[in-house]
């Protein structure tokens, strides 16, 4: 488990900065889960993809819900990686 810290700046203000603990993406407050659904198949109407809002880039796409933690594990390309 991996510590991290994020400073959390509003209006140009640096406000705070926290300590978390990120395992996967799901735990960052920079990733956002998205609705992804499969428009042929009814079945995965309800996929969901995830984002990292900081690198604007796919974490995982055509993600099963219950799988999102499991395909959110950090990617090289993580820009607050530590
Ligand atoms: S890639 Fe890094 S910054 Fe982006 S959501 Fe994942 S842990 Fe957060």
């Amino acid at each position: 488990m991996k510590m991290k810290n994020i400073v959390v700046i509003i209006n140009g203000i640096e406000m705070a900065e926290l300590k978390i603990k990120v395992e996967t993406c799901m735990d960052c407050p920079f990733s956002k889960v998205l609705p992804d659904p499969d428009p042929n198949d009814w079945f995965c109407d309800d996929d969901i993809k995830i984002v990292c809002l900081k690198a604007n880039k796919n974490i995982t796409v055509a993600c099963r819900p219950y799988n999102d933690r499991k395909e959110t594990s950090i990617p090289s390309w993580c820009p607050i990686k530590v």
